[in-house]
């Protein structure tokens, strides 16, 4: 902890929560209503059409009042049996984490992905995922789970070109994915991907403090749960879905949080889906020049799945990337993501979602390389300066301010 008070505002550059704007903490501020009054049916259908949008479907989309953890239960117990296999892929520490989750639910995950670290570098890979299905004619395989954008790494992977692996096989198995840090930041379309589940959470790319996540669902997802026997209540989708569509909940709803929904998806749709995805794009390959200019590695190693929402950064063998995060931490006021799991200890990950714009980007590099200056490290030059090379470059413009 810091013994002063640092001036300014913090800057939470890890890979969510991301930080929230004023709009949505003012929105979030007003006082809480009844959850079974009239006002609260208004709102609650308006939140719930708006994420539709978000997550490009016409399907419903559940908003459980719980962190994404709750969201992962809620999308394997709505739709499977004890004792089901599913299919996971390795991609990284969430991936890791779901399966895990799996496991002490009573479910048979089988993890599938690359060896050793290899797998934590790269995006899903479909054909093994084709492969492993194609040799399961009993159609023992219930679920088909990925990660869509793998926090810990910073990998995003391509979710049609799974949904084509498991049709190239005619494969029965639900498609469920994870989506907690990757919607709003980068493409998703579950309605065109043909996913099952989508699970995701409010405190990414949604800007909003954590505390709500989402399952939004398919038709085949709904029929899969009238036989799941998982057991389930809280997390169970019927009475929620029928309760929703005159804008309630079956319990208390996060109303504040609601209210920030609402201010969230007025943002994001008034700035265009296209152009939130395009920001990020932008400010992701700004990110890794300087990265690269810095001498340093970028943990993802296939540039068709960079991810748009992170970037992980590998410090040189023997530097402990978290004595470099404590470096930044206490000298600028400012939160870098850690190595988690199999990377504890080799990387740091900086967070450029949400709101995240330009001049905050500029910041936050500004801040990385002067720490890792403090920490000793030899940069072969200045990330800063390619960067603003990068964004100012022409090609790159922003929408213009009206
Ligand atoms: N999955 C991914 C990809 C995540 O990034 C996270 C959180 O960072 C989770 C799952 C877990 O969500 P939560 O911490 O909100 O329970």
């Amino acid at each position: 902890t810091l013994d002063f008070h640092p001036a300014g505002r913090h800057f939470l550059q890890i890979p969510g929560p991301s930080p929230v704007p004023d709009r949505i903490l003012r929105a979030m501020s007003y006082p809480t209503i009844d959850h079974r009054g009239p006002e609260f049916g208004a709102l609650g259908l308006k939140v719930l059409s708006g994420i539709q949008k978000i997550f490009k479907t016409s399907q419903p989309v559940i908003i459980y009042p719980a962190s994404g953890t709750g969201a992962w239960e809620a999308a394997l117990s709505n739709t499977l049996s004890p004792g089901d296999h599913v299919l996971m892929y390795e991609t990284g520490h969430f991936a890791t984490l779901w399966k895990k989750m799996a496991e002490a639910l009573g479910l048979k995950p089988e993890f599938l992905g690359l060896p050793g670290i290899e797998g934590w570098r790269r995006g899903v890979q479909a054909d093994m995922i084709a492969e492993r299905l194609r040799a399961d004619t009993g159609h023992s395989i219930k679920a088909v789970c990925v990660v869509h954008n793998e926090t810990s790494t910073g990998v995003t992977s391509n979710i049609a070109a799974v949904r084509k692996a498991i049709d190239s096989v005619g494969h029965p198995a639900l498609l469920l994915v994870d989506t907690i840090s990757g919607l709003a930041c980068a493409d998703y379309r579950h309605d065109e991907w043909g996913v099952d589940v989508t699970v995701s959470g409010s405190q990414k790319g949604l800007m909003l403090p954590p505390g709500i996540s989402f399952n939004a669902v398919s038709k085949k997802a709904i029929e899969a749960s009238k036989t799941a026997k998982l057991p389930r209540a809280f997390w169970d989708w019927t009475e929620i879905i029928e309760m929703n569509k005159v804008g309630y909940w079956p319990y208390t709803p996060n109303t504040n949080l609601l209210y920030g929904l609402h201010e969230a998806l007025d943002m994001i749709l008034g700035e265009g889906l296209d152009n939130v995805f395009a920001r990020h794009q932008r400010l992701a390959a700004a990110c890794r020049t300087a990265v690269d200019t810095w001498g340093l590695e970028v943990q993802c190693k296939d540039a068709a799945v960079y991810s748009p929402v992170l970037t992980g950064v590998m410090t040189p063998e023997g530097v402990d990337a978290d004595a470099v995060r404590k470096v930044i931490y206490e000298r600028f006021n400012m939160s870098l993501g850690t190595g988690l799991g199999k990377m504890k200890g080799r990387m740091f990950r900086i967070g450029h979602l949400g709101e995240a714009n330009e001049l905050t980007l500029m910041a936050t590099l500004a801040g990385c390389e002067m720490g890792l200056k403090l920490a000793g490290i030899k940069l072969a030059g200045s990330g800063v300066a390619a960067a603003m090379e990068n964004l100012s470059a022409s090609g790159q413009e922003t929408p213009r301010l009206q």
